[in-house]
């Protein structure tokens, strides 16, 4: 099977659960966000019963209140169905470019110099036709205008993020609650039943490695909320090879340049500096450095087809720029030229490794028989894993569930209330599928209003999630199956929608709804017991259509974006 992971597929998943008329939705206002910017307040004017019963079927609202039909006129910009017309909420909803948005002509100008600023900073992918030629690329797509993000969300983001760190350090050293957690998962889903095979070979052998490095990437949702105030909602951790820190260290140029043409050169000067890359290599640096041989290398775990290699590039580059020598290897490489020595020292090919940074091995298709050969002998080694296996596992979303329960994080960080306080605020409802009664229930709940859930299989990199009808089908299929036990459920994030366009090679220009997902990299790096870094590290921004449920940017659908702080 060819692989179609986070770093580079272009799959498109067609929305499943169409939406209401969208464009007639009144604008969603993030709690302390008006200060900054008075003009925006009327704009961002919110109205609470409008959240109820949002984007529900007919006769699928079963519990919740139902939204009441607006007239047009009656929500801010007089919502007609007409979606994207700049009479419905479209004009609040692009808040800060409202006078733009809708300027065709301008537009048309500023989306060319766009394009060919993002070639020029190197904001590049390969292509699908050439996947794996440097010398034909194309520009990676991305938003016209930057979208506009609440500053107290924003904050709210980046002072959870070494809280995070944290807990998943924590987790990744707590055999007991992995085994406990994923009992259930690993019975019915194979893939995680052979990454937790590893994880317990590795224990059982005893750990060689001594340094860990973490990077991950937290994600978030804002969820415009019954009171209409907007929150964060995290939708999950990356716990492996989280993309798009180098691309995205590019795009705030882009988006600076892009405002100025339009006139903005005022909002040009408040886009914030972004430069996950260089946090990322800080600590891939560190993790190095602490493994303490001057000789060895950072080896770049890379997939078959690497379509996202300039992203990639971007982090070795600022490894080379602190002299510190980079390979590229895939998992086939390694079953034939890697090697252990008497106290577990990884070579390739006689070369020493320090650090394995994986930005492959988290789908079941990027493994046959050679590849998971070739994984254990990565694990059982003393070099640095990026993430170590129990990291991975602790990226599962069987975990994410799991720490929603209450009283699960005062167990994994006894004496840090600050901080669980913290994370619990960002958690959306969660909800275990295991067999009993409390399964039994929300499944229940779940087939007789689809669209207040998502359903999350034990896969990561975009498109598998299941919504609406779908959802209903499937879990009516397997609500009394063991089968149940391999997904979870999570509340809906319902984002307000802002118009925008969304650039990608070869598509026409054309003003679309959309949504966005923010992104916070962390990077920690312990020594033994010690922990010797935790950082945030920088963001992200994804935007996409709200026509697609699903997926991210290397799934095709969600593109790179730059946060506007209101
Ligand atoms: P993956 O590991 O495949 O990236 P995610 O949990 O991040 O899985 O889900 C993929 C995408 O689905 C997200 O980027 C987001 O667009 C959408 N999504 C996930 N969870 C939710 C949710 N609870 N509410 C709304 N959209 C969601
Ligand atoms: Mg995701």
């Amino acid at each position: 099977m060819t692989s179609h992971p986070r770093d580079t597929a272009l799959r498109v998943r067609a929305a499943r659960s169409p939406r209401g008329s969208s464009s007639s939705r009144p604008a969603c206002a993030a709690p302390h966000a008006r200060g900054a910017f008075p003009a925006l307040i009327g704009l961002l004017r919110c109205q609470s019963e409008w959240r109820a019963g949002r984007g529900a079927q007919p006769g699928q609202s079963r519990g919740r209140p139902q939204r009441p039909h607006r007239a047009a006129g009656a929500g801010p910009g007089g919502g007609t169905g007409d979606a994207g017309t700049d009479r419905g909420t479209g004009a609040a909803m692009a808040a800060p470019w409202r006078d733009v948005v809708r300027d065709a002509a301008a537009v048309r100008e500023a989306a060319a110099v766009a394009v060919d600023a993002a070639l020029l900073a190197g904001v590049l992918m390969r292509t699908g036709e050439q996947p794996h030629a440097s010398d034909v690329v194309n520009y990676a797509p991305f938003t016209l205008l930057p979208s506009a993000v609440p500053r107290a969300l924003f904050e709210q983001a980046y002072a959870v993020q070494q809280d995070f760190n944290l807990l998943v350090d924590a987790i990744s050293q707590n055999k007991e609650f992995l085994e406990q957690t994923l009992a259930s998962t690993i019975k019915v889903d194979d893939f995680t039943a052979q990454l937790f095979r590893i994880y317990m070979q590795v224990l059982e052998e005893g750990l060689a490695q001594t340094v860990f490095l973490g990077i991950n990437r937290s994600d978030y949702m804002f969820d415009c909320g019954l009171d209409g105030t907007a929150a964060l909602r995290q939708i999950e951790i990356n716990t492996i090879a989280a993309s798009f820190g180098g691309l995205t260290s590019r795009t705030a140029d882009v988006h600076g340049l892009v405002l100025k043409v339009l006139g903005k050169t005022e909002e040009a000067s408040h886009l914030l500096p972004n430069n996950p890359a260089k946090g990322l290599a800080l600590g891939i640096a560190k993790a190095w450095e602490l493994y303490g041989s001057q000789r060895a290398v950072v080896m770049f775990l890379v997939e078959e087809i690497q379509r996202n290699i300039f992203d990639q590039r971007c982090v070795e580059n600022e490894l080379w720029s602190r002299n510190i020598r980079v390979i590229r290897k895939r998992f086939r490489d390694v079953f034939e030229q890697g090697s252990l020595d008497a106290s577990r020292r990884l070579y390739m090919d006689g070369q020493e490794v320090a650090v394995v940074y994986y930005r492959e091995g988290y789908v079941p298709q990027n493994y046959d028989q050679q590849n998971w050969e070739a994984r254990l002998l990565l694990e059982r080694s003393r070099a640095v894993k990026c993430p170590d296996i129990a990291t991975q596992l602790a990226g599962t979303k069987k975990v994410q569930q799991e720490l929603s329960r209450p009283g699960t994080l005062e167990k994994l960080l006894p004496g840090r209330p600050e901080a669980i306080a913290r994370m619990r605020a960002t958690f959306a409802g969660l909800y275990s599928l295991d067999e009993g009664e409390e399964g039994d229930m929300i499944a229940a709940t779940a087939i007789a209003d689809p669209d207040r859930f998502v359903l999350k299989p034990q896969r990561e990199g975009g498109g598998n999630n299941l919504y609406g009808e779908e959802l209903r089908q499937v879990l009516e299929k397997i609500k009394d199956s063991p089968e149940r036990t391999s997904y979870i459920l999570m509340d809906k994030i319902k984002p307000q929608p802002a118009l925008n366009y969304l650039l990608r090679a070869h598509s026409p220009l054309q003003v679309s709804e959309c949504i966005s997902e923010l992104g916070i990299f962390g990077v920690y790096v312990r020594q033994g017991q010690e922990l010797v870094l935790n950082q945030a590290a920088g963001h992200l921004l994804r935007t996409k259509a709200i026509e697609h449920a699903d997926g991210g940017v290397a799934a095709g659908v969600a593109v790179l974006d730059t946060p506007y702080l209101v």
